[in-house]
């Protein structure tokens, strides 16, 4: 149920979960400006919120989700999403989000790839360790 995060009626992933080699699963940009905004998976607290870098291709490690949110779902869960637009970010850290809560706009800061790099990179994250966001 990733397109929660994303106000659309249709799943629109664009790069699937696959491990170590892709953590998480990736959501396309829209000609609609409104599902472009990105929102709380679920109900939780923001305990990370980056939101200050443009594109950086070849970028590693944490520099590579460019801005993003980390949202804690206080459940053992946790979610990320990721490349989002600079100062697109309108959530902070400590705020209570519910799955209404929207916290930013898609964007494609960080290491993305494509012609325009624009989509989410979202990831779940269980107990620390990442799963494939397509089941939650
Ligand atoms: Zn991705």
């Amino acid at each position: 149920m990733v397109d929660r995060v994303i106000n659309r009626s249709s799943n629109r992933i664009s790069y699937p979960y696959a491990g170590k080699d892709h953590t998480g699963v990736d959501l396309l940009f829209s000609s609609n400006e409104e599902e472009n905004k990105v929102f709380a998976h679920s109900s939780g607290i923001v305990v990370a919120v980056v939101n200050k870098y443009n594109r950086m291709i070849g970028s590693t490690g944490m520099l590579s989700y460019g801005n993003y949110v980390d949202i804690d779902h206080e459940n053992g869960y946790k979610s990320r999403y990721a490349h989002l637009k600079k100062n697109s970010v309108c959530v902070s850290i400590g705020q209570s989000v519910t799955s209404d809560t929207q916290i930013a706009i898609i964007g494609n800061s960080g290491n993305t790839v494509g012609p325009t790099g624009r989509h989410l990179h979202f990831e779940i994250f269980k107990n620390n360790q990442r799963i494939d966001p397509s089941h939650t």
